[in-house]
C-alpha cells in the first residue's frame, strides 16, 4: 500500500489530504502520480470511480505552489497556468469542487468556465489573477477566439474524461486549445475507456506520452455485487416497485436506453408515488442541474437516467444502479456500474434480463469469471477490445520520454 504521506508532495497539500481523511492511492494514483510529478506527459486509462481526478489535481497544484514558492507568481489576468479540459458542465463542477479544498491551503486560484453559463459570467470569472482554469471546449473556444483567455503561460493541460469529450465531437476542439498553449505544455490525458476518437487525439497530441492503463484497482470493484433478474413478460415496473421498496444505503440511479424510456419511467413513479428526478439528454440544463443536485443531496432518492448519467459524475452517496434496461455495449455497461462502489465503498447493481438480452448476460459472465481468476482487463473489457493487451495489436508501444520541461523559464513574463 502506497500512502499518500509517502509522496512528495508539498505540506499545504498533504495537509488537506490528511483533512480528507485520504490515506491510500489507488492504482492510478499510484502510477499517474508520481509521473505528473516529475513533469512527464501520460495518459492514464482507468475505470470509473478509480480516482482519476486527485491523479492529476494533486500534480497540478504541487507544481504550480512551487513555482510560485520560487518567486514566480501569477501576475498577468487571464493568464492560467493549467488547464483542465473536461466534456460537461457537471464534470467541470465536481473537478472544480475537488481543487477547492486545496486551494484553502496553498492559496491558489482556481477557475471554471463551463457551458450553459453566460458568456459575460466566465469574462469575469477569468477577469483577475488566478492559476488553475477548468472548462468546458465550447467555452474554451469562444473565450479565446475573443482574446479574453490567453493560454500562452499554461505549463499543464488536462484532458478529462476524454472519451466522453471526443464522443461528442470536440476533437477540434481539444486540438486547437492544445495549439493555444505554450509551445509545450506537460500534457495529461484521463478516460475511462479508450476508443477510437480517444485513439485519434492520443496519436495527434500524445504519440511520445506513456501510457498508464490501471489493471483494476481491486479496492475500488470489489465492493461491488450484481444480480440479475429476469422480467416477467410485461412486468417490468412491478419488478422495479418490488426493489424500490427496499432499504438500501445512499441513492439509486436507474438506467434506461432513451429519453422515451427515461420519462415513462418517471411517469410511472410518480404515479404510484415516488420521488424521483430524471437526468438525461436534450433537457433544460437549468433542471438537469438542479435534478442532480436534489440526488447529490439526498433530497430525492432515486434518479431516472440514460448513459448520459453514467459517465463521470460522481455522486457520493450511490448506493444501488439498476439497469431497468440493459445497455446494449459493455462500454456503456461499464460505465454506468462506475457510479457505485466508487473508490473502496460498497454497491449492488442489479440487472433487468429479458430473453433479448442474453447474449449480453453471457459477455458479463465471461467479465465477471475473468475478474474472478484476476484477469487484468476484468474492470475495462470494453477498452481491452479496442485496445488489445497483446503487444503484437497495440498501436507503438509507449516509450517513456519525459517531454515536460523545468517549471521555470528564464525570462518569461510574469516571472520574477
Ligand atoms: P474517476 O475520475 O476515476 O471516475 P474520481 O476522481 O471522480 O474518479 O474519484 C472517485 C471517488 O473516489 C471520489 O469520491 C474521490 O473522492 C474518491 N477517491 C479518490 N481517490 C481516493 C483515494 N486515494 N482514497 C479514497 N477515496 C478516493
Ligand atoms: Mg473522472
Amino acid at each position: 500500500m502506497k500512502t499518500f504521506s509517502s509522496l512528495d508532495l508539498l505540506p499545504s497539500l498533504q495537509e488537506t489530504l490528511a483533512e480528507k481523511g485520504f490515506v491510500a492511492l489507488t492504482e492510478i494514483q499510484m502510477r499517474a502520480l508520481p509521473a505528473l510529478l516529475e513533469g512527464r506527459s501520460i495518459v492514464g486509462v482507468a475505470e470509473t470511480g478509480s480516482g482519476k481526478t486527485l491523479a492529476y489535481a494533486l500534480p497540478v497544484l504541487h507544481q504550480l505552489k512551487s513555482l510560485e514558492n520560487e518567486g514566480k507568481p501569477v501576475s498577468d489576468l487571464g493568464r492560467p497556468r493549467a488547464v483542465v479540459v473536461v466534456p460537461t458542465r457537471e464534470l467541470g463542477e465536481q473537478v472544480t469542487r475537488v481543487f477547492k479544498p486545496f486551494t484553502h491551503t496553498t492559496r491558489l486560484r482556481v477557475r471554471n468556465v463551463l457551458g450553459g453559463t453566460g458568456l459575460d459570467v466566465a469574462r469575469k470569472n477569468i477577469s483577475a489573477e488566478f492559476e488553475v482554469l477548468v472548462g468546458t471546449p465550447g467555452r474554451l473556444m469562444k473565450l479565446l477566439d475573443s482574446q479574453f483567455l490567453d493560454l500562452s503561460d499554461v505549463r499543464i493541460l488536462v484532458f478529462d474524461e476524454a472519451d466522453q469529450m471526443l464522443d461528442q465531437g470536440f476533437l477540434p476542439s481539444a486540438l486547437r486549445i492544445a495549439s493555444a498553449c505554450s509551445s509545450k505544455p506537460q500534457m495529461a490525458l484521463f478516460s475511462a475507456t479508450v476508443s477510437n476518437k480517444v485513439q485519434d487525439l492520443i496519436k495527434n497530441l500524445f504519440s511520445k506520452a506513456e501510457v498508464i492503463r490501471s489493471e483494476g484497482s481491486h479496492q475500488v470493484v470489489s465492493g461491488l455485487t450484481s444480480k440479475n433478474l429476469e422480467v416477467p413478460h410485461g412486468k417490468r415496473f412491478p419488478l422495479l416497485e418490488k426493489l424500490l421498496s427496499e432499504k438500501v444505503e445512499g441513492g439509486t440511479i436507474i438506467f434506461t436506453n432513451t429519453r422515451e424510456q427515461c420519462d415513462k419511467l418517471a411517469q410511472e413513479m410518480k404515479k404510484s408515488g415516488y420521488s424521483s428526478v430524471v437526468y438525461r439528454g436534450e433537457m433544460d440544463k437549468v433542471e438537469r442541474r438542479k435534478n442532480l443536485q436534489l440526488f447529490r443531496d439526498g433530497k430525492i432518492p432515486f434518479l431516472i437516467s440514460t448513459d448520459l448519467a453514467s459517465r463521470g459524475l460522481d455522486v457520493e452517496h450511490v448506493g444501488r444502479v439498476i439497469n431497468y434496461h440493459l445497455p446494449q455495449q459493455m462500454e456503456n455497461y461499464i460505465h454506468r456500474v462506475g457510479r457505485t462502489a466508487r473508490a473502496g465503498r460498497k454497491g449492488l447493481v442489479i440487472n433487468f434480463v429479458t430473453e433479448r438480452d442474453e447474449a449480453f448476460v453471457a459477455k458479463l459472465d465471461t467479465l465477471r469469471s475473468r475478474k474472478a481468476s484476476g484477469a487484468r482487463s476484468a474492470p475495462s473489457p470494453d477498452s481491452s477490445k479496442e485496445w488489445p493487451s497483446e503487444p503484437a495489436h497495440k498501436p507503438p508501444p509507449p516509450k517513456i520520454i519525459p517531454v515536460g520541461r523545468p517549471m521555470a523559464r528564464p525570462g518569461r513574463k510574469g516571472a520574477k
